[in-house]
């Protein structure tokens, strides 16, 4: 089989859990996690280098500079990017990494990895989402509209992903998203080389 890691995208509207999901595929099924820099203030409870590397502007701006991310965008007047060397590093090794990057970075991914699979997870309903948002209390009043806002946009992007998964029951959720990249190794395109040799194989016996 590849013995190159899969790239995962997993996007979603701000508030949907994306955090939440992610955090149990890679507790369950060992899923290797990217994580991004960004110039927006922690919240409480992130530290640096486990939720994000948290950066000023010139720092965000240098690596740009250095060529140090895959791809990065702007989210709600903010920087966030994905850091290049992890990335390389763990598909070389086999690795299926994920990247939970918002909208406008899965589409770079999918430009430069045409390879990689991208998941889109909503909420059961655009109220839930708010709901959701607003009980995890992380942002003022206005922050949540700017997020229900610009989820307004990111609606328009979802028909460019592969997948949506929908997070109800959070357990579900991660089965599924869990489905989905089992499914995605398993297509043909990503095993033409094992199935050559089997071929060969075959016909040596
Ligand atoms: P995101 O990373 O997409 O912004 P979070 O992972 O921070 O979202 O989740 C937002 C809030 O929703 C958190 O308070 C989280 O505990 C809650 N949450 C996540 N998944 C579910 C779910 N399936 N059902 C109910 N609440 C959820
Ligand atoms: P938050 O501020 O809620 O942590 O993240 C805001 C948005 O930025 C989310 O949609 C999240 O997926 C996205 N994001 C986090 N890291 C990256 C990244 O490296 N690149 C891109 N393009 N988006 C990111």
């Amino acid at each position: 089989m590849d013995k190159k890691g899969l790239l995962i995208v997993i996007s979603g509207f701000s508030g949907v859990g994306k955090g939440t999901v992610v955090k149990k595929l890679v507790q369950d099924y060992g899923y290797s996690l990217s994580i991004s820099a960004t110039t927006r203030p922690p919240r409480e409870g992130e530290i640096d280098g486990r939720e994000y590397y948290f950066k000023s502007r010139e720092e965000f701006m240098n690596l740009i500079d250095y060529n140090g991310f895959i791809e990065w965008a702007v989210y709600v007047e903010n920087y966030y990017g994905t850091p290049r060397a992890f990335v390389e590093q763990e598909l070389a090794a086999g690795h299926h990494v994920i990247l939970e990057i918002e909208v406008q970075g899965a589409i770079h991914i999918k430009n430069q990895y045409p390879e990689a699979v991208l998941i889109f997870l909503t909420a059961p309903s655009a109220e839930e989402l708010r709901q959701r948002l607003l009980g995890r209390g992380t942002e003022e009043q206005a922050a949540v509209e700017k997020r229900m806002r610009r989820a307004i946009e990111e609606s328009e992007d979802m028909d460019q992903y592969e997948y949506i998964v929908v997070n109800d029951d959070l357990e579900q959720c991660v089965k599924d998203v869990h489905a989905v990249i089992v499914a995605k190794t398993c297509m043909i395109e990503r095993n033409r080389e094992f199935m050559k040799e089997m071929k060969a194989e075959l016909k040596a016996l």
